[in-house]
């Protein structure tokens, strides 16, 4: 298949479209470089062994959006572009809604425009809120709690309206856990801006000393060490979750979403201590308060994408550690 991917030289999507490339399939990057590294598109067609067509362009731009899609006969789209820090979100909305969902609505149209109908949305686990039972299935009530999580409810609403306006139309939504880890051979991963917010970045940095020391945000939630767990995904593993739901989307209409987990928990201490094997160096970290606006634990039942798309994660807690180590080595 011809597939166009928004956002596909950020971190998701770089590992993405790798994988389709090497699956096959015609592959064309389509973003703005808002938040990535110009090389990458240049990287990821040496690591397919293939050029990978990469238009730079915003998908707000509704005509170049719409060109690419002639010029490339795109059969599906997947979706990543956009902004995806929630603190960020909070202090400026108006960028998150104008860049996720006016840059949904071009996309949308630019489709429309060329009867190009299937597509998949990077949506997150963020939607769920504050878990009600766990693990989290899709059924799950869904209650976004900051200006990001808003968009990506609202993105996928809206998506469920166009599917409903029209059966042509096969859309997948997939929720994200916590994504983490690189390409085996460190050649790309996750680039973050200044300093991480995220647990995975921020501890790969003061593995390579760049900085002093983590800050555990909080021990005395009611899990087993008393600090947070989540559901860490490899990148590699969801980027073939794309993979599996590009194949079964050729087959069936209408509108869903899917989780994309592992449906293992595992603490901001494991973390540290499984980040220590895989790079034999010390984590030095101290407890510090609770961050507002986290959860206790908050992890997937994959079932569904068992089900449906005959996709399960597969690789480890070490996997993911050892790939962010080489990335980062690879980085200073
Ligand atoms: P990323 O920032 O690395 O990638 C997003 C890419 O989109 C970047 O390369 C950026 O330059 C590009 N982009 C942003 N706005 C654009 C625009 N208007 N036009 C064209 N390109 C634009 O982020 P990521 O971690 O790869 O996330 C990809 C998607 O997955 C996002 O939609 C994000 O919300 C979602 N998601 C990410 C996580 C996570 O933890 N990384 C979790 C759940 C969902
Ligand atoms: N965390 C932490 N120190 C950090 C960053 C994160 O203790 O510097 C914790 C955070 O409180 C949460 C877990 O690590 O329990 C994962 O946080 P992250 O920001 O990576 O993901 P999310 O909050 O989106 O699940």
């Amino acid at each position: 298949m011809n597939i166009l991917l928004t956002g596909g030289a950020g971190y998701i999507g770089s590992h993405t479209a790798l994988v389709l490339a090497q699956a096959g399939h015609n592959v064309v990057l389509f973003d703005n470089l808002s938040n990535s590294d110009a090389a990458v598109p240049e990287k990821i067609s040496s690591m397919a062994g293939k050029k990978l067509p990469f238009v730079q362009a915003d998908v707000r731009a509704t005509d170049l959006v719409e060109k690419a899609l002639r010029e490339h006969r795109i059969d599906a789209v997947v979706h990543f572009a956009g902004f995806k820090a929630v603190g960020e979100s909070v202090a400026v909305p108006i960028e998150y809604y104008a860049n996720n969902i006016h840059g949904t609505v071009s996309l949308l149209q630019a489709m429309q425009r060329v009867s190009v109908k299937t597509l998949l949305f990077s949506s997150s686990a963020t939607v769920y809120g504050l878990p009600q039972y766990l693990p989290i299935d899709e059924a799950h009530p869904t209650h976004a709690i900051n200006p990001y999580g808003r968009t990506k409810l609202h993105v996928e609403e809206m998506l469920g309206d166009v599917a409903r306006s029209d059966a042509a139309w096969r859309i997948m939504c997939l929720r994200y856990f916590n994504p983490v880890g690189a390409h085996e051979s460190g050649m790309i991963g996750e680039r973050p801006n200044g300093i991480p917010n995220n647990l995975m970045p921020f501890i790969a940095q003061v593995a390579s000393g760049e900085r002093e020391r983590l800050q555990v945000f909080g021990n005395d939630y009611p899990t087993a060490d008393g600090t947070g767990i989540r559901d860490y995904i490899h990148v590699m593993d969801l980027a073939e979750g794309h993979a599996a739901a590009v194949h079964y989307l050729q087959s069936h209409q209408g509108w869903d979403v899917i989780n994309l987990g592992t449906g293992q928990g595992y603490s901001v201490l494991d973390m540290v201590r499984a980040f220590e094997k895989a790079s034999g160096r010390g984590i030095p970290y101290v407890i510090a308060a609770r961050r507002p606006g986290d959860v206790p634990a908050c992890y997937a039942n994959p079932a569904k994408a068992k089900r449906l798309l005959g996709w399960q994660a597969t690789r480890s807690l070490d996997d993911m550690c050892a790939s962010t180590w080489q990335f980062q080595r690879n980085r200073v």
